[in-house]
């Protein structure tokens, strides 16, 4: 893996990733005079199989990664602790090269957020349905921080999550309404074998915890599932849904939105949507989602089979 940091190495810090935006500009003037087409996997860390997968995504369509891992004040919350967030620089580095990534961006706060800083971008309607009215300022942050990410790294194509399916329709919106010469490609879902959605957050899980938690992906996969057996309407999928929930702490939301404005549908579902849960499971905010889609159903039912096989 090229690293051009100068920055000596610490415990916590490998020395072979970039920690300043200068070490790593520079590294990609090189590659992009060269006519390389240069991919962006965003992540806070704390990598699993699912930032795996965005890696994967990136690798296997562009000559060079580049993972951030930057784990963004902006986008917490007054209720979350920004130093309880989990952190295990070592292990992403070992992740990051083993699949293949290029370059890994590890700056400090300060570099992307200067002393003085004050310009946001400040997301629109797309931001308020599902999550935006429990986690105000949320979306401001990570637009605002994707869009820095987006200019220090100019990709050509940007990675991420479909597991965050509001954090992609806001990015999709930004990247339209801002004119940024990027694509953004959307990766399926990674989930354990019992179907628990990979997290970070899982981490945060008691054992207990953990085992009540998998109701949540058990509801959204039975009401997937009830989808392509022709069930199409929208309250008996979600209350077949909710069926399964009923071990949660408490359920934010479960709603089943149309996939690209993300209103809810209500009756009959004629149009892909997405079915979305937000629940505490203890005290961890956990989300979820599934596509009601016959094409990609069938996609996201193949990737959890060959997730599944390699388990
Ligand atoms: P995070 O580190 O949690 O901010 O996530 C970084 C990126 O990884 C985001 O684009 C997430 O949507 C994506 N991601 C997180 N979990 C998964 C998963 N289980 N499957 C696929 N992508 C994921």
């Amino acid at each position: 893996m090229p690293g051009c940091s100068s920055h000596p190495a610490t415990s916590r810090r490998p020395d072979d990733a970039n920690h300043t935006i200068k070490s790593l500009t520079q590294c990609l003037r090189g590659y992009r005079a060269a006519g390389l087409r240069v991919g962006l996997v965003p992540t806070m860390g704390f990598l699993h199989g699912g930032h795996r997968a965005l890696i994967n995504g990136s690798v296997a369509r562009c000559d060079i990664t580049v993972a951030s891992i930057f784990v963004n004040s902006t986008q917490f919350g007054p209720n979350e602790v920004l130093d309880c967030y989990p952190r295990a620089l070592e292990q992403d580095h070992e992740l990051c090269r083993t699949a293949g990534v290029s370059l890994i961006f590890v700056p400090d706060a300060s570099e992307i957020y200067p002393p003085g800083f004050q310009t946001t971008v400040e997301p629109g309607p797309v931001a308020e349905p599902l999550c935006g009215a429990e986690r105000p300022g949320h979306f401001r942050g990570v637009a605002t921080v994707v869009t820095k990410l987006f200019n220090i790294v100019q990709p050509d194509l940007a990675f991420f999550g479909q597991k965050d399916f509001k954090q992609c329709a806001v990015i999709r919106q930004m990247v339209r309404d801002l004119n940024l010469p990027i694509e953004i490609v959307t990766v399926p879902t990674v989930r354990k074998p019992d179907g628990l959605a990979l997290s970070s957050r899982n981490s945060y899980l008691s054992p207990v915890d953990r085992q009540r938690a998998r109701c949540l992906s058990q509801g959204l996969l039975a009401a997937q599932a009830a989808y392509g057996e022709g069930e199409r309407d929208s309250e008996r999928l979600i209350a077949m849904a909710r069926a399964h929930m009923s071990e949660v702490d408490q359920l934010q939301y479960l709603q089943l939105v149309d996939a690209r404005a993300l209103e809810p549908v209500p009756g009959l579902v004629d149009r892909p949507t997405a079915l979305c849960v937000a629940a505490y499971v203890g005290t961890t905010r956990l989300i979820d989602n599934v596509l009601l889609d016959i094409a990609s159903n069938s996609r996201a039912d193949l990737v959890l089979a060959q997730h599944r096989a390699a388990s």
